[in-house]
């Protein structure tokens, strides 16, 4: 199988390669095939970026909101055209399942494009009258933005950040994961198909140097990574040498919180989603679950029943439920934290070993696992596992539930489950994170403001906030009268 692209970066509305940068591979986590051959991006091809994003950024920022509106919705209209055909790429990059690809990443790529072509007219200030004098706001487009993204939904990470910053009148230069690398170039082809001017979106592919170039560079206004909180961490102290703006999505360990009075089919089913989907590599996974106390045994045994019945197999057929993970180096991660909750003495329900999938056998497998009678210190319930591993702790009442869900340096999302409106809505106020659901998970539409608190993140991508993110503020005093000077 073969996914070789036209050439690794694309720069100034074209393709091109660095035949001096480190070559790397792309591979199909399903059997560990070579899918392409890849090179990073040297200082040359980033300076090129920088440069031709520089200056295309000029025109496309002075043009009319709706004008570039436009240019989106068309760029909407094409992922769409071609969701099979990007789903099918993705699958092979990552590893996820097809049946999962076709509904949430080109086709979320799309809904992003369209929500944001559609604000693009509506970017306005304000005006204030000052006594017969006034002031007015311009919201302005900041300039280049250097775009970094993770490696489990690339595409999407691609739009959600490229889409605000193009509609508010930026220009963007996205680095994909090195794990990751195809589909964002696939974006830049729709982009330049639905008339994107050159240069106003590139892709430079790359390692963890690629991104630093990219951060440290004088002529970048603003840096959006997805990733890693240490990753987030060396990204605002590298944007801070030249006082960047930055929006940081990343890691958490999120709370799900399951009370007696839930419909507890939904709630098991929304913890296998917060779990098990995308092969539990999703940042706001509801990887710590806590179900009161009296119901537990019941949630447990529906929770295994269904566990059961998922289908691990041929990624690219849409049967199957669920994929390998994106690597092996990652699977090896996660194995160490399947080993790690035995050692804790956490108690094995289902899962937890490397499974065998015929015709696959090279591939990142790892069996959807469940952990009960976690505890708050143990580090299967404090780390990141990015992994389908989901960790079940029992609770006594609301108070305690609480102060146990926030005790976490992440506070990225959290979900509770109950038939009590007053107390669904009184728990999600005392929850320290920035994205939350009640009585479902991981729903994340593009109107809704997305990102984290505490070490989760800064800011937030989708809805309007993302949108006012990628502009800077110009105050402007009118005098309509004579200057008052003592002088
Ligand atoms: P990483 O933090 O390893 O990498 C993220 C991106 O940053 C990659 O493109 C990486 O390049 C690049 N990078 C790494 N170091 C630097 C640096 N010093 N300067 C600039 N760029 C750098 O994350 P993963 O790709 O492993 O993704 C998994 C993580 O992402 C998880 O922690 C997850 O929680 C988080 N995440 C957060 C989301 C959110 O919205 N909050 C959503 C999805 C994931 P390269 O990979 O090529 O080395």
């Amino acid at each position: 199988m073969r996914a070789q692209p036209t050439a690794s970066h694309f720069v100034a509305g074209a393709y091109r390669d660095d035949p001096a940068g480190r070559r790397f591979e792309s591979r199909y986590p399903a059997t560990g095939e070579v899918i392409a051959e890849l090179n990073a991006a040297t200082e040359a091809t980033v300076e090129a970026a920088v440069a031709a994003a520089r200056e295309a950024q000029k025109a496309w920022g002075a043009l009319p909101g709706r004008e570039r509106g436009r240019v989106l919705r068309r760029a909407a209209d094409i992922l769409r055209a071609k969701n099979r055909e990007i789903s099918v790429l993705e699958t092979l990059d990552t590893g996820k399942a097809l049946q999962e690809t076709l509904v949430a990443d080109a086709a979320s790529g799309a809904d992003c494009l369209e929500y944001f072509g559609g604000l693009a007219a509506s970017v306005e200030g304000i005006t204030a009258d000052v006594g017969g004098s006034f002031v007015y706001t311009r919201r302005e487009p900041l300039g280049v933005v250097a775009a970094i993204g993770a490696w489990n939904y690339p595409i999407q990470i691609a739009c959600w950040k490229a889409a605000p910053a193009l509609a508010a009148g930026n220009a963007v230069i996205f680095k994909p994961a090195e794990t990751t690398p195809l589909s964002a170039l696939k974006l830049a082809e729709a982009l330049k198909e639905a008339g994107l001017p050159d240069g106003v979106y590139n892709v430079v592919q790359g390692f963890a140097e690629t991104g630093r170039m990219l951060v440290r560079h004088p002529g970048i206004a603003k840096v959006s990574l997805t990733g890693e909180t240490g990753t987030g961490r060396r990204v605002m102290a590298d944007a801070a040498e030249t006082l960047k703006q930055v929006t940081l999505e990343l890691g958490g360990k999120s709370p799900l919180i399951v009370f007696e009075d839930a419909d507890l089919d939904n709630a098991v089913g929304a913890a296998m989603l917060a779990n098990f989907y995308s092969t539990g590599q999703i940042c706001s996974n509801g990887t710590r679950v806590f179900v009161q106390r009296s119901v537990k045994d019941a949630f447990l045994d529906k929770l295994v029943a269904r566990t059961e019945r998922i289908v691990l197999g041929d990624p690219l057929d849409e049967a199957t439920h669920l994929g390998p993970l994106v690597s092996h180096e990652h699977r090896e991660k996660v194995l160490s934290y399947l080993a790690i909750g035995r050692e804790e003495g956490a108690r094995l329900l289902i899962g937890g070993g490397v499974p065998r999938v015929q015709g696959f056998e090279g591939g990142a497998w790892v069996e959807p696992t469940v952990f009960a009678d976690v505890t708050d210190g143990m580090r299967i319930a404090r780390e990141e596992i990015f992994g389908p591993v989901m960790a079940v702790l029992d609770f006594a009442d609301e108070a305690e539930v609480v102060t146990r869900a926030n005790d976490t340096p992440y506070g990225l999302a959290a979900g509770v489950f109950t038939r009590d409106i007053a107390r669904a809505h009184r728990v999600i106020a005392a929850l320290d994170a920035g994205t939350t659901w009640i009585n479902t998970y991981n729903l994340t539409p593009v109107e809704m403001p997305f990102g984290g608190v505490k070490q989760s993140g800064l800011g937030r991508e989708n809805g309007r906030a993302a949108l006012d993110s990628y502009t800077r503020v110009k105050s402007v005093y009118v005098e309509t009268g004579d200057v008052a000077a003592p002088y």
